[in-house]
């Protein structure tokens, strides 16, 4: 399943930087937890949490991003229709939301989708050949 939860043994923000450890673990089931040492454990498994806690209330939210190149003089962001870019170090996301942020609620396919990436990206296009307001 999910990639890893890194446990320390030592509240990481106490501790200097010398006396951190992490490992890294895949717990399958809450049992797993009891083999740790430690006295205080804290969950934050993310999506992951409806898996290992069969938290049912932890819905996923499923859309399409499509990642252009980095451009560091991109340094905004823009929601246009049911658009969204955003210029991030790593690169800029293309996010097409059709009627709003919840697009996809309740859907876990995690299949790719290229051509409503695709989509995004000429959408992008189309906003920039717009032309001006007078
Ligand atoms: C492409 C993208 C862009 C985003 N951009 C933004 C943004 O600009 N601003 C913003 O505020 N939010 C953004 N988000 C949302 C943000 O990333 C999440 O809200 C945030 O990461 C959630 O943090 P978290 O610590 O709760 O969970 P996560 O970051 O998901 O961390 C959970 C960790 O637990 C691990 N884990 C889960 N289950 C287990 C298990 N059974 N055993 C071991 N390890 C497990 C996972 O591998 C993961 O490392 C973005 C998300 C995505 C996907």
């Amino acid at each position: 399943m999910c990639s890893a939860l890194r446990t320390s043994p030592l509240p990481t923000a106490c501790s200097p930087p010398a006396q951190r450890r992490f490992h890294t673990r895949e717990f399958h089931s809450p049992g797993d937890l009891a083999s740790l040492p430690q006295s205080v454990l804290i969950n934050c498994t993310g999506y992951g949490a409806r898996q290992l806690w069969s938290d049912e209330s932890i819905v996923p939210v499923r859309s399409q991003i499509a990642w252009l190149t980095p451009q560091p003089e991109i340094n905004y962001g823009i929601y246009f229709g049911d658009l969204i870019v955003l210029g991030r170090r790593e690169g800029i996301v293309v996010q097409p939301s059709p009627g709003g942020e919840n697009f996809g609620w309740n859907d876990d396919n995690e299949e790719p989708d290229f051509a409503a990436a695709e989509q995004g990206v000429r959408d992008v296009a189309a906003i920039y050949r717009r032309p001006p307001r007078p």
